[in-house]
């Protein structure tokens, strides 16, 4: 069998300097995140052994999570980042805030607020209840989030309009949801925020070789993961996987070439089993 590891993989920098930041807090047993610190649950589980707790509750908002972390404790703000209210509402609290908000979403959010003091209307593209859209739309309530292509035929974009978007957006998805923007008014000022990693990661599943099976290895709530799986689907038979337990059943009888790729939130050891997994078939 023929097996090609898509490059670029492993975690993305963002990722990193989230989890170096909730270890670094290890010693302490008072810690807890709001959320899941980055979506794979592989990787919630393993913080979990070292003593950081996740915060969640589905359909919660993040404000509503902060209500069940405990007084006087440490409390991480994942790389999706949060809105202004939640930080203040933390503070109000007394928890001890550790900030692991990726960079590149605090650049979404910093454009955000420049085009507000402009007097812009601000349209946000980004996947309604995700963790970073509603950090980045919480930071006033004159942000319009559009959630699928057919959102923005409800807008009338005047000339002052600004257009961003979450940092994980398909590449592809993008163009198409600014084409439509543009075409109601070429005026509007659109800024393209998907992150260095996404866009790496996506372009090098575009660009693969073909193949007879195309997986990707990542988490099912991952953005970005599921991203390359939509892009893999497209070219390729694809799967889409957490762990190598889904796929010590699958028929590889015909498969004879295997791309792998996964999400910025995947650990490599996962994907390591799976090769090794496979080169043993
Ligand atoms: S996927 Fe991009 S935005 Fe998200 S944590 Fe990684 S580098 Fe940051």
């Amino acid at each position: 069998m023929d097996i090609l590891r898509i490059e670029p993989q492993g975690f993305c920098r963002g990722v990193e300097i989230a989890i170096d930041k909730s270890l670094n807090l290890k010693l302490n047993n008072n810690v807890y995140c709001l959320g899941a610190l980055i979506h794979n649950q592989i990787m919630v589980n393993r913080l979990k052994e070292k003593g950081i707790s996740t915060i969640s509750k589905k359909g919660a908002t993040r404000l509503e999570l902060l209500d069940l972390v405990p007084d006087n404790s440490f409390v991480i703000i994942s790389a999706h980042g949060a809105s202004p209210a939640v930080f203040k509402k933390a503070e109000e609290k007394g928890l001890k805030i550790v900030d692991a908000t990726c960079a590149f979403v605090y650049k979404t959010h910093n454009e955000i607020k420049k085009y507000l003091s402009l007097g812009y209307d601000i349209y946000y593209i980004g996947a309604k209840g995700h963790a970073e859209a509603e950090g980045a739309c919480g930071i006033s309530d004159k942000i319009h989030l559009i959630s699928s292509i057919d959102d923005i035929d409800s807008y009338n974009f005047k000339d002052k309009s600004f257009v961003i978007n979450q940092t994980t957006m398909s590449l592809y998805d993008i163009k198409e949801f600014h084409e439509r923007i543009k075409a109601k008014n070429p005026n509007v000022v659109i800024s393209n925020t998907i992150c260095m990693a996404t866009t790496k990661r996506q372009e090098a599943v575009i660009n693969a070789r073909p193949c007879d099976l195309f997986i990707v290895v990542g988490d099912k709530m991952s953005s970005n993961t599921g991203k390359l799986y939509k892009l893999a689907s497209a070219k390729s038979n694809s799967i889409m996987v957490e762990s190598l337990n889904e796929l010590k059943n699958y028929d590889f009888k015909n498969i004879n070439t295997i791309n792998i790729t996964s999400g910025a939130s995947t650990p490599s050891d996962v994907v390591d089993e799976i090769i090794n997994f496979l080169k043993s078939k």
